[in-house]
């Protein structure tokens, strides 16, 4: 894992990707919780799909982030060509600037990543990021979960 301070460390491409993540949290819908989150992929082709996360009062079907960027990439026929994924977000009852936790997927869009991993036939890169993009942990779905379970997993692919 790579751990960037300074977004200069960053690719122009994956600079975009952590500010268009943090974009994306502006819109999260998250009255429950209180902890906004935004995600962005980049697709093999270059193009960029977000998502946030929405809330619902049945709290069993809240939406994460990343499930809303997976979407949007795959109604776009993209879900097969997902390269890399930031992730960010904060507390919303603390001020933005002591919101310095990093954020990473939940176990649920780790499987889901990971289910475009195989679809892409390659693994894909997380910048998992605070939320003023002081600290980016860069990782892969590989190694938030190794061993998962994938289409190999049911004799396909
Ligand atoms: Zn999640």
């Amino acid at each position: 894992m790579n751990t960037y301070s300074s977004l200069d460390d960053l690719s122009p491409q994956d600079r975009d990707l952590v500010h268009a993540a943090r974009a994306a949290a502006r819109h999260a819908y998250a009255p429950y919780s209180g902890y906004a989150v935004g995600a962005a992929l980049r697709t093999q082709r270059g193009v960029v799909y977000h998502g946030c996360n929405v809330e619902n009062a049945a709290y069993g079907v809240v939406l994460c982030a990343e499930v809303g960027a997976l979407a949007a990439a795959n109604v776009d026929g993209a879900g097969d060509v997902v390269q890399v994924i930031a992730v960010t977000g904060r507390l919303l009852a603390t001020d933005a600037k002591q919101s310095i936790a990093v954020v990473t997927p939940c176990g649920r869009c780790r499987q889901l990543i990971f289910e475009a991993s195989q679809r892409a036939r390659h693994d894909i890169r997380v910048l998992c990021c605070n939320h003023d993009l002081s600290r980016i942990e860069e990782t892969s779905i590989m190694a938030l979960l190794p061993s998962g379970f994938g289409p190999a997993s049911l004799g396909m692919g």
